[in-house]
């Protein structure tokens, strides 16, 4: 699909640094708030947010499906109410107010000033109000990995992962926008050596590389979204850090699958970047061998190259890279994913979250966790002020960055970042 707002040789009158993430290309969709003022429903260009209320309120939306309402809120879900087109049709008018030779905005400095705010004097919310939160399993080297740590490498994928996009639902209480720091959680566990388990902080604190799509309103309960509808119901993605206690995991997981190890932290990126922004970036996904049953079958390219990388800061000191990966690598595709998601009937609605799964890259250095990176703590990660990672440490920074690059754009998620606080 050919959207003429991702034309590479399009411009802004706007300034936008070369490597930034936010060209007139992107225009992804966030939640701002200015000082003390009430939330409002912001796109970005370059370093400047771009205040969607004051845009509405200053006559530049006549023509769309959108009122005032759905500006001044603190969440995207009125908007994404709204549709695939609803969100394309306000993306392909902030584009065309932007654009180099439209002068209908640019020559009025004083609505300039009330819709360009400096990123500086903004602080991002949680973008989207969200319902259910869903997380899956489908980079198949994180499979492999897994159970090459956990079984052996003759078994290490379960008989069913390439059948099925193994997923497991999560909770969305606890997840939270980039910039809110956690305490490590506490938890029971039984260490490999004792008899009993023991209550305790987590030891085994680790982040999980992923990204996250967000639904539009999907089909009432018992009706299925089919790989070819699944576009029509992504509204766009973010980074995710799907927080993981491994010590907690490990001794609650048998028979039902996580539980507190999970749902104490999930971060994403403040910025939702659209599917639509996405679509010059598609390439095409591994070939799957089994043939998959029909419902999980697919035409064209649903695979999306996305440039990942994760970094940890310690205290007081720089950020050091400890995983270079790419969105690409997923075995299974967002289009599989909802099919399987929903081919039960299972309602999908206005903002649910569904996480990739950890992905991992097939090379070393390309690994999403610490379980994969220290080899299950056997191959701990040398840092370069002389300390070495099993897994997160207190006061640690986590940081994930992405974003995509061809034709000389680069499109970005800007980062997903958070600090682990000693436990409570
Ligand atoms: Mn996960």
């Amino acid at each position: 699909m050919s959207l003429s707002v991702n034309d590479p040789s399009l411009t802004s009158w706007v300034e936008v640094a070369k490597d930034s993430d936010f060209p007139i290309q992107n225009l992804p969709l966030g939640i701002i708030q200015m000082w003390n003022e009430k939330p409002r429903v912001a796109s970005r260009i370059g370093d400047f947010a771009i205040d969607l209320k004051s845009l509405y309120v200053l006559g530049y939306m006549e023509n769309l499906a959108f009122s005032a309402d759905d500006f001044d809120t603190n969440s995207l879900n009125k908007m994404m109410k709204k549709g695939k087109l609803g969100t394309r049709k306000l993306r392909e008018r902030i584009s065309k107010l932007l654009q180099s030779g439209t002068s209908d905005l640019k020559n009025k400095q004083h609505h300039v000033d009330q819709i360009l705010i400096p990123m500086e004097d903004v602080t991002m919310l949680m973008p989207i109000e969200i319902g259910d939160y869903t997380d899956f399993y489908s980079s198949e080297q994180h499979a492999f990995n897994v159970g090459c740590l956990f079984r052996d490498p003759e078994n290490a994928l379960m008989p069913n992962w390439k059948h099925i996009p193994v997923g497991y639902h999560g909770r969305s209480s606890s997840i939270l926008p980039s910039g809110v720091d956690f305490h490590r959680p506490k938890g029971q566990m039984k260490p490999p050596t004792a008899d009993l388990p023991v209550f305790g902080q987590s030891n085994l604190l680790d982040f999980e590389l992923e990204t996250a799509f967000f639904t539009y309103e999907g089909k009432p309960l018992g009706g299925s979204i089919s790989t070819t509808e699944a576009d029509d119901y992504i509204f766009g993605m973010t980074l995710l850090n799907d927080w993981s206690a491994r010590d907690i995991q490990g001794w609650e997981y048998v028979p039902l699958g996580p539980f507190l190890g999970k749902n104490f932290a999930s971060h994403i990126s403040c910025w939702i970047v659209t599917l639509d922004a996405l679509e010059p970036f598609r390439v095409p996904g591994p070939v799957q061998d089994p043939k998959v049953l029909p419902y999980l079958e697919y035409t064209g390219d649903k695979h999306i190259a996305i440039n990942l990388d994760v970094l940890i800061q310690p205290e007081g000191k720089e950020a050091v890279s400890v995983c270079t990966s790419n969105y690409r690598h997923m075995y299974w595709n967002m289009n599989q994913q909802l099919a399987h998601h929903s081919v039960n009937g299972c309602n999908i609605r206005t903002g649910d979250c569904m996480g990739s799964g950890t992905i991992s890259g097939p090379e070393v250095g390309q690994y999403g966790s610490m379980l994969e990176i220290s080899w299950k703590g056997t191959k701990p990660f040398a840092m370069p002020d002389g300390s070495e990672r099993k897994f997160i440490l207190d006061n640690d920074t986590v940081i994930m960055r992405g974003y995509c690059e061809k034709d000389g754009v680069r499109i970005g998620f800007g980062e997903v970042a958070a600090k682990v606080l000693p436990a409570n």
